[in-house]
Formats: structure tokens, sequence, C-alpha cells
């Protein structure tokens, strides 16, 4: 069974052919600058590596190329787009409508679309991804995986915002949270790595450019850090997180800013960037804390500042804690956040050993001291492989 696996964004996409099963994954790749130029990057075998500059208006020419160059030329892993068995796609936003993933029909689409107001430029782009892909590899089963559907059990005491009623019930207006493949798959490593098997209390850190932090008792969401939009939350690489209503209004008056000018701001120019003033990349933003740059040691206390208060919120939501987790570029990466945040949380249980936190490795693991009561894992997200095992699910008829 070999999946291709779509993330399709406003002007690029990521793609992976994988095999569910065996988890081989056959070449892993990224479309840059679509409707710009056009730039595939295409990794497959043993490291090998290609990278074609190739014009690519619409979407619909970058999906041809990423299909061509798996069948023919330097980068070839299959023999025809008949090997495919079935398309699985990341979309964003589910909305109420999908707690789990679906086969696409003309109907998920339809929805999908209803939903549009809520991710304005990502499930566009997810749709025409599908479309396409309907379209180029025909009579091949699609599969949508959504971002949001993990975080559907949430109690509708943490997912509603104290707006007036009719604001959720006339417009959706409600926490959805995101990064749900991410907490899911993390949850449920941590749930196998835990002794314990009932009542299981688990707190996933997904720290990338974007970061969200989720609660998870016995395999199910309770609460996420993320809201209606991706911007919610923990301080981000270009997002705000948390901001008040009140300071953006501000914001907003002073600089004569509309309201997607001030929502540009919150997203793309906020967070470790807008702390900085350097970069949005963590990697950079420590370099220069290191080199003495006050702004970026700023950003880095505020970072992990913020991860910890929701750690600790967390712990109360769940009555307790079994296993903290991070992941995710960040959370996998670096060893100087993960101390930050954990430190001080002992009489929460939480207990960090220096010695196996500072020790790199690709494998999850426990960095946890053998006397602390609950555990800090780290833990390798692999989102791909929710959306490839989920499809080969639908597709097999294993989950209807
Ligand atoms: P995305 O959310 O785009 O998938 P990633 O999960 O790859 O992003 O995370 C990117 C973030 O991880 C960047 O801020 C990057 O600086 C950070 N990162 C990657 N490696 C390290 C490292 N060794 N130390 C600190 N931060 C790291």
């Amino acid at each position: 069974m070999l999946v291709f696996i779509l993330n399709a964004g406003s002007s690029s996409l990521k793609y992976q052919l994988m095999n569910p099963v065996s988890k081989e994954v056959l070449a892993v790749g990224l479309c840059e600058r679509i409707g710009i130029d056009g730039v595939l990057k295409h990794e497959f075998g043993d490291d090998a590596k290609l990278k074609l500059e190739v014009a690519m208006p619409t979407h619909k020419e970058a999906i041809e190329l990423v299909l061509k160059t798996l069948c023919e030329g330097e980068g070839k892993v299959i023999d025809s787009i008949n090997d495919i068995d079935a398309i699985g796609h990341r979309a964003v936003h589910g909305g109420e409508e999908f707690a789990s993933s679906v086969m696409v029909s003309p109907k998920v689409i339809e929805t999908m679309k209803k939903l549009i107001p809520l991710a304005p430029l990502h499930n566009p782009a997810n749709i025409m991804g599908m479309e396409i892909c309907q379209e180029l590899i025909p009579g091949k089963p699609n599969v949508a995986v959504f971002d949001t559907a993990f975080h559907q059990t949430m109690p509708d005491y943490a997912y509603m915002y104290a707006l007036p009623y009719d604001q959720y019930t006339k417009h959706g207006i409600r926490k959805y949270g995101f990064h749900g493949t991410s907490h899911y798959f993390v949850s449920n490593e941590a749930q196998g790595m835990l002794d314990k098997k009932h009542n299981t209390r688990v707190i996933v850190c997904h720290l990338g450019n974007g970061s969200s932090v989720s609660a998870v008792l016995n395999g199910k969401c309770i609460d996420t850090s993320m809201g209606l939009t991706p911007v919610q939350g923990l301080m981000m690489g270009t997002r705000a997180g948390d901001v008040g209503a009140g300071a953006l209004s501000y914001m907003m008056s002073q600089e004569n800013l509309t309201i997607d000018g001030a929502l540009d701001v919150m997203n793309k120019k906020s967070g470790i960037l807008g702390i900085s003033g350097k970069s949005s990349d963590l990697r950079e933003v420590l370099e220069g804390m290191q080199a003495g740059d006050e702004r970026c040691k700023l950003a880095v206390e505020m970072v992990a500042y913020n991860i910890k208060k929701y750690v600790g919120a967390y712990v109360a939501a769940l009555d307790g804690v079994d296993a903290l987790c991070f992941t995710g570029g960040i959370g996998e990466n670096s060893a100087l956040i993960r101390e930050i945040v954990c430190a001080g949380l002992d009489g929460m249980g939480l207990n960090i050993d220096p010695t196996k936190n500072n020790k790199r490795s690709q494998e999850p693991r426990d960095i946890a001291t053998n006397s602390s009561t609950a555990r800090i894992f780290v833990i390798p997200t692999n989102e791909e492989y929710v959306i490839a095992n989920d499809t080969y699910k639908i597709v097999t008829g294993l989950e209807k």
C-alpha cells in the first residue's frame, strides 16, 4: 500500500510517499513559490536530493511536476502513478463537522467550502489539492485528515469563549485547536510509554514555528491552547499568541491599522521575530542570546515562560499529570527550553534529569529522573504517518 500525502498551503505544498504498514518513506519533498516562479525540492532513496527550478503558475503544475518526478528521471521511486493506492490530505479546518478523518466526497468538499471563513488561507488550498489529485490521479481514493479533529472531544466549558452565546450559535465562534495530528500521535505514543494504562493524564507541547499545548485525558483532548484560529495561545515564530483585545484595539488606533493590518502584525510580525527583532527561528535567536543580545534573551525567556504557564494550567485541568511531552523542532531539539520550562515543577511531580535532557537522540525518550513521579518525554512527531495511517484505515475499511 502506498499513500501519497499532500499538505497544500497557499503558495507551497509538502508531500511524502509512504507505505503506512511498513512506515517506509519512499520520497519527501516540497514545492515553494507557487504562483511566483517555482522550486521543487525532492528527497528520495538513501539521502539523495534533487532541486528543480520550474515554473509553477498554479498548484496544478506543482502537483503535476511532483507526480512526474516520482515516476520519471533521477528522482524516480515508482513506475507510474497507478502505484499510488490512495491520497491522504492534510486539511486545516474541519470545524464541528469533522471529528475524525473522512473519505473525500463532493459533500465533504462542499462542507469544507462552508468552513472557508474560519480558515480563509488554508481551506481553499486544501480543497484545491483534493480536486487536483482527483483529476491527476483518477480513480484513487482521497482522504481528508483534519488538524482540528483531535480537539473535538474538548468539553463545552473548555472550548467556549465567554462572548455572548449567540456568537457561537450564529457564527461558530469557539476554540477549535490545531496541530491535532501531532497531539494525537505524541499523546498516543506517550500512553504506550507509560506503565499506567488507565486515567492517563498527558500534556503535549508541540513547539515548532507554530506551537500549541494540549491536555489529553485517557487519549482524548480536553483542552488546547490554540483557538478559533492558530494565532491564540503560545508565543510562536511570528504569531503573538495570547494578547488582550484591549491591547490589540489600542495598537490599531495608535498605528491607524485596519483589522487585516492588525492581524497581519499578530500573525506575521510578532512572536519570536517581533520580540527579538532578529529572526523567527529560535536557533538564530539562541545564538543572538549567547552573543549578548538582550532582546534575543527576552524572546527566549518569554517563549519558555509562556509554555510553562500552560503546563501549569493543564496540570490543573487534568487534576495532575502522568507525562509531559515535548515535540516539534523546538521541543525535540532545544534542551534549554525544556530545562527552563521544567525548572521548579518538582511540586507537580515533574523532575527533569539534566544529563538525560542534554543527550541528543532521534528516538522517543524519557528525560525525567528515576524518582520523578511523572514522566517527561521527548517524542519526535510524525504527522505524515498519522495521515498515511488514517488514509490506509479508511480506504481498507478498517475504519468507517
Ligand atoms: P514547523 O512548525 O514549520 O514544522 P519545526 O517543527 O521544524 O517547524 O520547528 C522549527 C523551529 O525549531 C525553529 O524555530 C527552529 O529554530 C527550531 N529548532 C530546530 N532545531 C533546533 C535546535 N537544535 N535548537 C533550538 N531550536 C531548534
